[in-house]
């Protein structure tokens, strides 16, 4: 299977009835780049930029991103690669800085955008890294656990800001670099339609999609039970934020861990996404997938699926999309 699955690699990523879909790779160390490139992947849909600051007393400095992020670009020679910017705090914590919160909740606190917006020290270095990289490639920025409007227009401010001083010190930039968000929080999933205009794409994290919306913490085992991707309230959040960027033309993806696991991408592309991240491990056999899928049928079941979503269980509608393969 693994040698059939190697086959793959060259072959385009477009379903049965030749609908292309976009599979890119999900990074979280510099290394990870040669088994992005080993699988195919058509570009970094999530690159997590929290090792740069983990295991070490001191900030990294604007020099030390940028020389990560040219490395990375470098390996990858052409396709693009989406830096997400720092998504520190409860899940993910650093030793040893002063910017860790013990709160009773985390995953509710100071984290993510949060933090950075209210630690300038710990976020304009890396702003002004991601910019001065998108010189060097097709670099896009990517905005962690956003729940508002107020967080997007405040990081546009930051970005504008940075430019105009790289402008006034003759540093390059791409004035075009896309600049997305995340949609982690349901406020967000709700607000997607106005969040889409205001940005250039969407990504969908259902790590803590899920989270949220299920208020399910994503790491107390006793809990992990009710952690389902397939619940309705989940699906039907996931299909509001698809057709909301739909209905403004703005390009939207998936990042989270569903997007990796082969027996949803039938129902993925049923509700219309066409661009998935995921661990350059898993790209393979969903690329397998997508070649079996029928789009047009998958479109058509998922949209009755969508109807029945209270009365019947997941598992039995996933089982229906089968249908649908070959
Ligand atoms: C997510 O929440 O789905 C996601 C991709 O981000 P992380 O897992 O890094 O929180
Ligand atoms: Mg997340």
């Amino acid at each position: 299977h693994r040698r059939e699955l190697r086959r793959l690699v060259r072959k385009p990523s477009a379903s049965r009835d030749g609908v292309p879909v976009v599979l890119l790779a999900n990074l979280e160390l510099p290394e990870d780049v040669a088994g992005a490139r080993d699988n195919g992947a058509a570009g970094v849909g999530l690159y997590r930029t929290e090792f740069l600051y983990m295991n070490r007393d001191a900030l990294p400095d604007e020099e030390e991103h940028l020389e990560t992020y040219l490395g990375i670009i470098r390996g990858l020679d052409g396709i693009p690669l989406t830096i997400r910017t720092l998504d520190l705090g409860a899940d993910k914590q650093i030793p040893d800085t002063n910017f860790r919160p013990a709160r009773s909740n985390p995953a509710l606190g100071l984290r993510a955008i949060r933090l950075c917006l209210q630690e300038p020290a710990l976020f304009l270095p890396q702003l002004r890294a991601i910019l001065r990289s998108s010189a060097h490639g097709p670099v896009r920025l990517m905005i962690p656990m956003i729940s508002g409007m107020a967080e997007v227009n405040a990081v546009l401010g930051l970005i504008n800001e940075a430019r105009r001083q790289m402008r006034r010190d003759g540093l390059a930039y791409d004035p075009l670099m896309p600049v997305g968000g995340m949609i982690e929080v349901p406020a967000a999933a709700l607000m997607a339609g106005a969040l889409a205009k205001r940005l250039d794409f969407l990504s969908i994290g259902t790590n803590d999609l899920i989270q949220y919306t299920l208020a399910i913490d994503r790491v107390d085992d006793t809990v992990s039970y009710l952690f389902d991707p397939l619940h309705p309230a989940v699906i039907r959040l996931i299909k509001h934020i698809i057709d909301a960027a739909a209905s403004t033309r703005t390009r939207v993806s998936m990042c989270g861990e569903m997007a990796g696991e082969p027996r949803f991408t039938p129902l993925l592309l049923g509700l219309g996404l066409r661009e998935l991240s995921m661990q350059p491990g898993s790209l393979l056999e969903v690329k397998d997938r997508v070649r079996h899928c029928d789009v047009g049928a998958l479109t058509q079941a998922v949209a009755s699926m969508l109807d029945q979503l209270d009365e019947m269980p997941a598992q039995a509608l996933l089982e229906q999309l089968e249908a649908c393969m070959r």
